[in-house]
């Protein structure tokens, strides 16, 4: 651990305000122009850390993928930054149910907590070390995603292409509770099932038709009794359609279904069971389509050392490392992880309600993780991960 670091300008007031500006900026998935704003103002905080810029202009509807490079002391594989600059609150959040507030030490905003204040953390991290004559260790790289509250699925292979060519991953990804870093991740998987019947007026022939709605009901208890809490592997019909007028033997219905995996064996035998469901009427035709899917990653002794690392680093600290988990929902570190690129997670802000409409941060979360993050790029060597 280096000495004479000079953290004075890494004040709570200074990080509130950079988090206050990034979640200023609404973007939503969907919103390419808000997305590509938010990408605008991560580009002009990069540069002034140092950084070179790339920008991979969006396709399929979705912003830009901003990527900024610093140079390291050392030469050859880096480190991979991740964060996701999307958020799942449709514009008019701020001026509406989830304004910009401060209260009882916690600040309240959409995205604050996924992600932006932890984009905002790792950002100014290399700020600090740019103002202050410092340069990383290992080369780091941010990427700045555009797409990951939908799966990332135009992100996905610029995503993985970035990680073969790194040495370690981090994400800023919110905290677990309390702080907890996250150290491994299950799969998740979405299944669509659709059944076709024999459409028939539902008075005088209803013999002759072949309930699709019928059907679904009786795969939709199949696949949820696949679940087994004891293993970790959930089956949830999420959502359900079906039938065009309630005197018509209804000829279609369509169900998702959201997976959870804690391994890829797993996913494999919940795959294998769901593509070979068959329909219990011969009549009716049954389809089942893998959609988006993100891949499961376990604990390897390599993130086990960044973890211990990341934890030794915050000995003492206001928010120490309050422990590490397997996160159950997904992040854009499951591909990294599954590709076998060492990978701690949840290095972002500490505070909860991700998705609501009282996401918020523990104000003062910030001093500590970014100074965290700043001592993760001055230490982080390719020794510890090999
Ligand atoms: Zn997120």
């Amino acid at each position: 651990m280096s000495d004479g670091l000079a953290f004075s300008d890494f004040t709570t007031e200074s990080l509130l305000e950079t988090v206050r500006q990034w979640v200023a900026i609404e973007s939503p998935t969907q919103d390419v122009a808000g997305v590509n704003r938010m990408a605008d103002h991560a580009e002009d905080l990069l540069v002034a850390a140092g950084a070179a810029i790339e920008r991979i202009p969006g396709t399929d509807g979705y912003g830009d993928i901003l990527i900024g490079r610093i140079a390291g002391e050392e030469e050859g594989p880096g480190i991979l930054v991740l964060g996701h600059i999307d958020t799942v609150h449709p514009v008019g959040t701020l001026a509406g149910p989830l304004p910009w507030r401060v209260e009882n030490g916690r600040a309240y905003g959409p995205g604050i907590y996924d992600m932006k204040g932890g984009n905002a953390m790792a950002v100014a991290a290399l700020t600090h070390l740019h103002a202050t004559g410092k340069r990383p260790r290992l080369p780091v790289s941010v990427m700045f995603i555009p797409d990951e509250e939908v799966g990332s699925p135009f992100s996905r292979p610029h995503i993985e292409a970035e990680a073969k060519r790194h040495a370690i991953v981090l994400v800023a990804e919110p905290s677990g509770e309390g702080g907890k870093l996250t150290v491994g991740r299950h799969g998740i998987a979405r299944y669509y099932l659709e059944t076709t019947g024999k459409p028939a007026h539902a008075g005088a022939y209803h013999a002759r038709g072949r309930s699709a709605i019928r059907e679904m009901a009786r795969q939709v208890l199949a696949v949820e009794a696949m679940t087994d809490y004891s293993r970790t592997i959930t089956l949830n019909v999420g959502t359900i359609s079906g039938g065009t007028h309630e005197n018509m033997v209804p000829i279609s219905s369509r169900a998702c279904v959201y997976v959870l995996v804690p391994t890829a064996e797993a996913e494999a035998e919940v795959r294998g069971r769901l593509l070979a469901l068959q329909p219990h009427d011969p009549d009716v035709k049954l389809d089942v389509t893998l959609g988006l899917y993100r891949p499961s990653y376990a604990k390897t002794p390599a993130i086990q050392r960044l973890y211990d690392h990341a934890a030794a680093l915050l000995k003492g600290s206001e928010w120490p490392a309050a422990g590490e988990r397997i996160a159950g929902g997904g992040s854009d570190g499951n591909f990294t992880g599954a590709l076998g690129v060492p990978t701690l997670d949840g290095l972002g802000v500490i505070g909860d309600g991700p998705h609501t409409h009282y996401e918020h941060i523990e104000i003062s979360c910030l001093v500590p993780r970014t100074r965290l993050w700043a001592r993760l790029f001055e230490t982080l060597s390719r020794d510890l991960v090999a």
